[in-house]
């Protein structure tokens, strides 16, 4: 069910709503909106009757919701979210652009990268504290002493900090340190992590699972904002095919797909979505020429010496370029994904 409420309903009447949706024991969702306030309704079982809200003062419309969401949806918020983290924002007119390390492996290497991506005029920094790798034996990340690293980033740059949380004891630290969650695609039908995120005060970024269908993907959103935060940013990353040629297939038509259906922002990261280095800069001009909302971009200044996923990484110099490429192609493009 999803109440619209009318274009000229008070503060009073919305509050009225909510509380009978509380009182009959679901949860109320309102998405302020710029014309009229929708209040979505979670936690039911069964149908909820119509009849509860169509006479309330201020009520337009209490629709039954046929699709399986009720918070992404442009039926409730017909307007893009747009994530604000401290002074930046993703989502917004500008390009987001999120770089850094897969991992922080020293501090020596975190400054060096953070240092070119804050010269590049990025306004967030990505890296690694706890790495979700296939093999046990692989470098598992430097754990709190890379987020600690990550804070001393932010402090020196004014970056704000992306770092995947694996399970929920990560989530309490990782809150600590960062200002944005990441959701990694292997946790992506983690669904006790979603819903602990989702209880977070954090922006959440929601990477698309390894071989999550649209539908998958967008009701693991569905569960970080049945929980009460709206703030999550979708991030297409590549799906399992039996392309041989990339270690994942980007799914570029994602991008057009999840704004038909979806308020949330989402962004393109090129670097898992290939795995190879001289691929990621012509997927991230393309990312951004379909329209997504920002990139997210793994740099290392020793490719050849990463702990992990140094193949796909780009060099400072290669990043620096990319940027420049992008905003250029953002900037022609903006006016076409604002209408
Ligand atoms: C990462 O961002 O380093 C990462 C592990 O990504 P994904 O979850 O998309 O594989
Ligand atoms: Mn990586």
């Amino acid at each position: 069910m999803l109440i619209v409420m009318k274009a000229d309903a008070t503060e009073h009447q919305i509050k009225a709503v909510v509380r009978v949706i509380e009182d009959l024991g679901y949860k109320p969702h309102a998405m302020p909106g710029a014309t009229r306030t929708a209040i979505g309704i979670t936690g039911n079982q069964g149908s909820v009757d119509p009849s509860h809200f169509e006479t309330l003062p201020g009520v337009a419309e209490a629709i039954r919701v046929s699709k399986p969401y009720k918070l992404i949806t442009l039926d409730l918020r017909p307007e893009k979210t747009i994530v604000r983290v401290g002074d930046a924002a993703i989502g917004g007119d500008e390009l987001t652009i999120i770089a850094g390390p897969c991992a922080i492996e020293s501090r020596n290497q975190g400054f060096a990268v953070a240092e070119a991506v804050h010269r590049s005029g990025a306004r967030f920094f990505r890296g690694g504290a706890f790495k979700p790798r296939t093999s046990p034996y692989a470098f598992q990340g430097l754990g709190e002493e890379g987020l600690r690293i990550l804070a001393e980033i932010r402090d020196a740059y004014g970056l704000k900090i992306v770092t995947e949380a694996l399970d929920e004891a990560g989530v309490d630290l990782v809150e600590r340190y960062a200002d944005v969650i990441q959701i990694g695609a292997r946790s992506m039908q983690n669904f006790s992590l979603l819903r602990r995120v989702g209880r977070s005060a954090l922006p959440v970024l929601l990477k698309r699972g390894l071989s999550a269908t649209l539908d998958e993907w967008l009701l693991a959103a569905e569960y970080i904002m049945a929980e009460g935060n709206y703030q999550v940013v979708l991030c297409e990353r590549g799906i399992r095919t039996f392309a041989q040629h990339t270690r994942n297939t980007l799914d570029l038509a994602a991008i057009p797909a999840v704004r038909r259906i979806s308020h949330l922002p989402v962004i393109v990261d090129p670097s898992h979505g290939t795995g190879k280095n001289f691929m990621v800069t012509p997927l991230a001009r393309a990312g951004v020429a379909v329209g997504a909302d920002g990139l997210i971009v793994e740099v290392h200044d020793q490719p050849d010496h990463a702990l992990s996923d140094g193949a796909q990484a780009l060099t400072l110099e290669q990043y620096e370029q990319l940027v420049s490429e992008v905003r250029a192609i953002h900037e022609v493009i903006a006016p076409a994904t604002v209408s």
